[in-house]
């Protein structure tokens, strides 16, 4: 098999494994490859806004998990979807529950004051995470959350094709880059796919409890934007 169809057929072995299907071999990973969209599928297959629109709906009605029973909204995601950055972050938190919208809580608001000192807009990317309901008190993803809603977010990466996509915190960084290592350790560097660059960073409700690690985020940001122009 040709080396980059190898690659992203481990690439999927390894995710799938994170979401703990251990059941999984080589062979079921190609057939997941095959079937899956975005970027454990291919990625030159495209995804019209048409079918973006009817995704959102679907989503607006999704009950897969059962955390869906909680929800006040589930949140699709926010921004350019033509942008060529994308920012993914875990999951939904208590504002952004109520209000439907990513990123708008303590958190968001503070990673947007980040991206307006380092001349980030509005325009210039989509933000989005990797489940779209809130799960309770804010816990952790399960593994099978990200799993059902991985067609939602997949359909987000094919239909923009970014150049990168920065995931923010460890579930993120995990589902981008089929990795476990810790944060700490894939943070500062950009994992180059067939597709995008993969550059995951500290969640911002991490740096909200650990002000000093504000410097590491703004230099991933940096990276980000250093990987946007090719410098
Ligand atoms: S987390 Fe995703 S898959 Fe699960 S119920 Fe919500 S929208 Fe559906």
């Amino acid at each position: 098999m040709h080396n980059k169809v190898w690659s992203r057929v481990l690439w999927v072995y390894r995710r799938e494994k994170m979401l703990g299907n251990d059941r999984l071999d080589f062979r079921r990973a190609r057939e997941t490859l095959r079937d899956h969209s975005g970027l454990s599928g291919n990625i030159e297959e495209k995804v019209t806004m048409k079918e973006i629109d009817e995704l959102k709906s679907e989503m607006d009605g999704c009950r897969k998990c059962t955390i869906a029973k909680l929800r006040h909204h589930a949140v699709f995601g926010e921004g350019n979807l033509k942008a060529p950055l994308l920012f993914v972050g875990e999951a939904p938190g208590e504002t952004e529950d109520l209000t439907g919208r990513p990123f708008v809580g303590r958190a968001g608001k503070k990673l947007r004051e980040i991206f307006a000192a380092i001349g980030l807009k509005e325009d210039d990317f989509y933000i989005t995470n990797i489940i779209k309901c809130r799960p309770p008190n804010n816990r952790n993803p399960e593994p099978s959350e990200i799993s059902n809603c991985a067609k939602y977010l997949d359909a987000q990466i094919k239909f923009m094709g970014p150049k990168v996509i920065c995931a923010l915190g460890s579930f993120a960084a995990c589902r981008m880059t089929g990795s476990d290592l810790p944060i700490g350790k894939m943070r500062g560097k950009a994992f180059k796919t067939d597709g995008a660059a993969i550059i995951p960073t500290y969640h911002p409700s991490f740096i909200l409890r650990n002000p000093a690690m504000e410097r590491f985020l703004k230099d991933d940001l940096e990276l980000v934007i250093r990987t946007l122009k090719g410098t």
